[in-house]
């Protein structure tokens, strides 16, 4: 009879069989599984491994990654790590440059050219074109140099090369050209930096400098600081270039006397120019001239007009306030005329006549900064551009207005 209990003759009850048709599967499975899993597991966990490691080995495009996270983070200390940069054939750089097609510049060390390292990443290759002994030298000096600092705010060289007749520089490639052709070039005619882009690449290349001079065991003095040679990566983050003039002296030494004058008329440090006695201050007065390109957008000598050099051309209108009259037309009515005095008082410091008036570059980096915060609370809305004199309404300008040197505000 069926009275909802299912019996069979062998006397097991259904749900007996069930239970005894299910355990040994259930112990099979119930043991096997988690050791599956586990094995899985450790299968996946040792791909990912060795996938992040083939990521991070070393190959012909430069740093690894785990290189390039250690760089970035870089402080005084990681200064002792020494990475390794990669040695190119020819033949390489060839095929890096598709037979060097694409010219990305000229400078007076040779040829730059664009390519790509593994097919993807974008570097830049600067050829050392004949064989002049200044060549040799720089090409020497930017190896060595650059080969010992590493810094978010310096060109990363990614390798070299030295195959017979031929010698190369490989470097990290920067998009978007060098402060110069923004400020003066056909991309500044398109799409002017506004006030606080030209700040923040003011800001980034004085901590570039910054590290060069104080950030390792010797300072390295650039000799060669000017538009050209700040060059903006995808975002206009700025990064210092060319350290073909660069020397490298021990960091306590105040002045180092040098054999021949180098570097870019208009940006030359005039106690430099005297004396050849060099020091860090010699980056700080040409940086001080970068400054007033940057506010002005003007060159630093005007050829054809007497060549009167951009200090003498901006110093009388400072001293009559003129401030509508400094700043480059094209961001009138659109910078904080606050920040913009604070970065032509930090010029003006920058370039005085002696070198001991002149702050260093650590002292430029804290000055830039408050000019930022002062030009990022305007554009907040703390205070209100004026579109016809290009003063916010707030400006303090009388305070300031003529008083320039150390002691100013
Ligand atoms: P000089 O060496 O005579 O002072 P320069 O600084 O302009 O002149 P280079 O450093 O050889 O000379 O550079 C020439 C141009 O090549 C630069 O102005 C820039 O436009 C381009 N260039 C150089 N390096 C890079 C790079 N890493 N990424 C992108 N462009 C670059």
């Amino acid at each position: 009879m069926d009275n909802g209990t299912n019996t069979c003759d062998n006397g097991f009850s259904p749900e007996t069989i069930t239970k005894k048709k299910l355990t040994a599967p259930v112990i099979v499975i119930v043991s096997i599984v988690p050791v599956v899993l586990l094995a899985l597991a450790v299968a996946v966990c040792i791909m990912l491994i060795s996938k992040r490691r083939q990521k991070d080995a070393v190959s012909d495009a430069g740093r690894s990654h785990t290189e390039e996270v250690l760089l970035r983070n870089m402080n005084l200390e990681d200064c002792k790590v020494q990475l390794e940069s990669k040695q190119f054939t020819y033949l390489q750089l060839e095929n890096i440059t598709n037979k060097f097609t694409r010219v990305i510049g000229q400078g007076g060390f040779g040829t730059v050219y664009h390519g790509y390292l593994e097919g993807s990443t974008e570097v830049a290759v600067k050829l050392l074109s004949g064989w002049s002994s200044q060549g040799m030298k720089e090409f020497l000096a930017e190896t060595q140099n650059l080969r010992k600092v590493h810094h978010k705010n310096l060109v990363s060289l990614v390798g070299f090369c030295n195959d017979g007749e031929h010698m190369a520089l490989v470097y990290e490639y920067l998009p978007q050209g060098s402060l110069h052709d923004h400020l003066r070039g056909k991309i500044g005619l398109t799409r002017p930096l506004s006030w606080r882009e030209r700040l923040q690449i003011a800001l980034e290349a004085a901590q570039g400098l910054d590290y060069l001079h104080k950030g390792c065991k010797q300072s390295i003095i650039h000799r060669d600081v000017k538009p050209s040679n700040i060059l903006l990566g995808h975002h206009l983050e700025a990064k210092i270039a060319d350290f073909g003039l660069s020397k490298a002296v021990l960091s306590d030494a105040q002045y180092v006397s040098t054999v021949a004058l180098v570097g870019t008329p208009g940006y030359m440090d005039p106690e430099y120019h005297r004396t050849l006695q060099l020091s860090e201050k010699s980056d700080v007065y040409s940086f001080g001239v970068v400054l007033l390109e940057i506010v002005t957008g003007q060159p630093p000598i005007v050829q054809g007009t007497g060549k009167v050099h951009i200090l003498e051309r901006v110093k009388p209108m400072l001293n009559r306030g003129d401030i509508e009259e400094i700043v480059d037309r094209r961001l009138r009515g659109k910078c904080d005329v606050n920040s913009v005095w604070k970065v032509l008082e930090l010029a003006m410091m920058c370039t005085e006549e002696y070198s001991a008036q002149r702050p260093t570059m650590a002292d430029a980096v804290v000055h830039l900064r408050e000019s930022l915060t002062l030009e990022t609370s305007c554009v907040r809305g703390d205070s209100v551009y004026s579109e016809r004199t290009g003063i916010s309404e707030n400006s303090d300008f009388r305070d300031i207005s003529g008083t320039f040197g150390p002691s100013a505000r």
